[in-house]
């Protein structure tokens, strides 16, 4: 056994023929702008159609994804989002871009996801949005946060960048809240490189959400004008084309991940001190990657002791996923925005950015025990069960 297959390259990325002849048919056409080209236009077709969502828009990447997503809400400067600690910056740059507060719920230690409780602690008068993030592929409990929502006439976007083909209660995530995010970046369950895609059932949203793609210019419009200030955030037929590719595998894909992942709980699961991920009830986890929390009572030394002695073997397990919860990067701790402005936290009332540790009890438990193990589709039977054995070896070694 010598390494495991790395999403960061070939061997654990299924990019090939099908990708090539696409992307051959771009080249050749000439057409290499979405704004006159096929190719963008059918992966976003084939993509609703296989999230079973009317509307989606394409993008540059899963930051743009979460910026068109808050763009569309047109919101005050001021106004507050609500959103998880435990999250790439990507989706939570956005929201300062565009004027507003983003307010940190605490997560569940469990899944280290954003809950109902933990969401209304935080809403406020000012509160205009929620951010669910599935994180790791797991998705967050929707049924009672969309009750929540519901109860206060807030729209949900869904941060689905690690959730491809997840489902909550049945439904995909990404189509159970207003909009469904999701990226296509390298490490991501399909990629172009870069990339990222929105998902909407409603048409006012779609619309604005592709002017936002597009410098907010109405193309095919009787009088098109620039309506709003907005980006060029387009992807390119060139991505376009590796990503419808890598779309049409992605249910293959999805289902050798989860194939594996049951494989691997099912020869871990006897192990003490160890709590496995599983999807809430009435959901369906797609495994970007394999998260696994660490009890320190029963393991001594916990996931650090555990991460080293995995590594050891060659198998590159990541403690505490991020470092910290995303409050405590310079970007929040300094206010890190525009020249010495602080612009937009000038804006915020006290408690929306007070990020004491007594407010978060449930990240730092579970950012604190949380085991993090790469998954992708090239991962086969022999290397989930040296993963298995790994795990036997240093746990009965400690
Ligand atoms: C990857 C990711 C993003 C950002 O996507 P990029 O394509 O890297 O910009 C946003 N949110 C989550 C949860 C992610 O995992």
């Amino acid at each position: 056994m010598s390494t495991l297959p790395s999403d960061q390259n070939a061997s654990g990325r299924d990019l090939g023929t099908d990708e090539l002849a696409l992307l051959k048919s771009v080249i050749e056409s000439g057409t290499l702008t979405s704004t006159k080209g096929e190719t963008v236009k059918n992966l976003e077709l084939e993509f609703a159609q296989m999230l079973g969502s009317p509307h989606a828009v394409a993008c540059s990447s899963g930051s743009a994804a979460v910026h068109i997503a808050v763009a569309a809400l047109d919101l005050e400067p001021g106004d507050e989002v609500i959103t998880t600690p435990v999250t790439d910056m990507g989706a939570l740059a956005p929201i300062l871009f565009q004027g507003l507060i983003p307010v940190f719920a605490d997560t569940d230690p469990a899944t280290l996801n954003v809950t109902a409780e933990t969401i209304a602690a935080r809403i406020t008068a000012r509160t205009r949005a929620i951010i669910v993030t599935h994180l790791f592929g797991c998705p967050a409990d929707m049924g009672p946060i969309m009750d929540l929502a519901a109860r206060h006439g807030l729209p949900v976007i869904e941060d689905a960048a690690q959730a491809f083909l997840a489902e909550s209660q049945g439904a995909m995530v990404g189509t159970v809240g207003a909009i469904g995010c999701f990226s296509f970046q390298q490490g991501k369950h399909m990629t172009s490189g870069e990339g990222g895609i929105v998902v909407t059932a409603d048409p006012a949203l779609a619309r604005r959400m592709r002017l936002f793609v597009n410098k907010a210019w109405g193309y095919g419009d009787p009088a098109p004008d620039h309506y709003f200030l907005a980006l060029n955030y387009r992807l390119t037929e060139l991505q376009g084309a590796v990503a419808l590719a890598q779309l049409r595998k992605l249910p293959s894909a999805v289902k050798r991940r989860r194939a594996m992942a049951e494989r691997l709980t099912s020869r871990i699961s006897g192990l003490d001190g160890l709590e496995l991920p599983s999807a809430p009830d009435g959901g369906d986890h797609s495994y970007w990657r394999y998260p696994l929390w660490v009890d320190p009572a029963a393991i001594e030394g916990g996931v650090d002791y555990l991460a080293g002695a995995l590594r050891e073997l060659d198998i590159p397990a990541a403690p505490r996923y991020i470092q910290k919860p995303a409050f405590e990067t310079e970007v929040f701790r300094d206010q890190n925005t525009f020249g010495s402005s602080s612009w937009p936290f000038t804006l915020a009332a006290p408690e929306a950015v007070d990020y004491s540790p007594a407010r978060f009890p449930g990240t730092y438990a579970g950012l604190d025990r949380v085991l993090v193990l790469p998954f992708n589709e090239g991962f086969t039977e022999s290397h989930v069960d040296y993963i298995a054995d790994g795990f036997r070896k240093a746990v009965e070694a400690q």
